[in-house]
């Protein structure tokens, strides 16, 4: 979902952007209407993330959070040389058959003997990695990092596709910082990358094409080519409304407040409802994963949720089962509509 009033910014963008007498779906990207969205999406970004501008860079790009999987260790990561990963799930799973076309790729914890249903505890680092690859919220799984783990000198290079901006998370522990906009940040088609300058300026490869060197972005300001100009645009509306609900830990408690409804909403019903995380404080705030202990009966959980205009509980389709997604823009009381309907179909009425 996306925040009614930025849906009706980016209507009036699309009619016309700051008065210039032109759509934003016209404006030239080296226009001085693009260089205000690009700034403002630049700094209102930063700002929510607790950075600044001297120490990290900002790019908006294209290839979604996938292409991350492989421009990452094509920066960072050459033959003879490790990357860590924490496999906790189908997407860090990707990332780690991405590196492994550069450099090896090593498990420094994983999840997968039980079907990824928790964070792992047991985790050893390899201090001499190039970086660690951590997935913030595992969307498909529905866990998350409470915690994030101490890597000590070696950088931290997160995919926080679907907890961005969510939850308080202390990113200037991170080399680099990437997420796909369209979970919790805007629209489809944008992906957002913050990255430590020296890391870059110090570590990344130089034998890289233009089109996919960090350095290369840095040289040009994070404009080498023609960024996905209107995506963009919604994203700076997007945090402005973010800043205007008291920034990330104001959301945060909203997000807590969201899922710790659904999941007691599923606990009251054991003999109904099953979720597959165990552990509390592994537990997602974002993605609320479940399962019915009678997987007959989840067409007919699906059709009832859609006749109180429910959509989008099927689980993904890699592990099945039921997800509700309720990223920062879905509202409380859309989570009390679902949680009373848990409660109802589990008592048969
Ligand atoms: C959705 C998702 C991706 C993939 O995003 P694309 O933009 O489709 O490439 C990667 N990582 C996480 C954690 C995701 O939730």
């Amino acid at each position: 979902m996306l925040p009614e009033p930025v849906l009706e910014g980016a209507a009036e963008d699309i009619r016309e952007v700051f008065n210039s007498g032109m759509s934003v779906l016209e404006v030239s990207h080296r226009g001085p209407e693009y260089e205000k969205i690009h700034r403002q999406a630049r700094e209102r970004l930063l700002k929510l993330m607790g950075l600044s501008e001297t120490t990290h860079a900002v790019f908006f790009l294209g290839g979604g959070a996938s292409l991350q999987f492989a421009q990452v260790p094509m920066n960072f990561l050459s033959a003879g040389q490790s990357a860590d990963f924490l496999h906790t799930g189908e997407w860090p799973g990707r990332a780690i058959e991405e590196a492994r076309f550069f450099g090896t790729a090593r498990v420094a914890g994983s999840s997968s003997d039980t079907r990824f249903d928790r964070i792992p505890r047991s985790i050893q680092f390899d201090p001499s990695a190039r970086y660690v690859h951590l997935c913030t919220n595992n969307t498909i799984e529905g866990t998350h990092w409470s915690t994030l783990p101490d890597t000590g000198s070696v950088p931290l290079v997160l995919d926080a596709s679907s907890d961005f901006l969510g939850r308080s998370i202390d990113y200037s522990r991170a080399g680099l910082v990437f997420a796909g906009a369209q979970k919790n940040l805007g629209p489809a088609g944008v992906t957002v990358v913050v990255a430590r300058r020296d890391w870059i300026e110090k570590e990344a490869r130089k034998d890289v094409p233009a089109i996919l060197s960090y350095r290369n972005l840095i040289k040009h300001d994070g404009l080498y080519n023609t960024p996905p100009v209107f995506g963009v645009a919604v994203v700076a509306r997007v945090l402005e409304w973010l800043e205007g609900q008291g920034g990330v830990a104001a959301v945060q408690e909203r997000n807590r407040r969201k899922a710790e409804l659904l999941y007691a909403a599923l606990e009251a019903h054991p003999e109904v409802f099953e979720i597959p995380v165990i552990q509390t404080g592994d537990r997602s705030w974002m993605n609320v994963v479940f399962r019915l202990k009678d997987p007959s009966r989840e067409a007919a959980f699906l059709k009832g949720a859609q006749a109180q205009g429910m959509d989008g509980l099927k689980g993904h389709r890699s592990v099945g089962g039921l997800r509700a997604s309720i990223y920062n823009a879905f509202p409380e009381a859309g989570c009390r509509v679902l949680a009373d309907y848990l409660h109802r179909f589990a008592r048969g009425v």
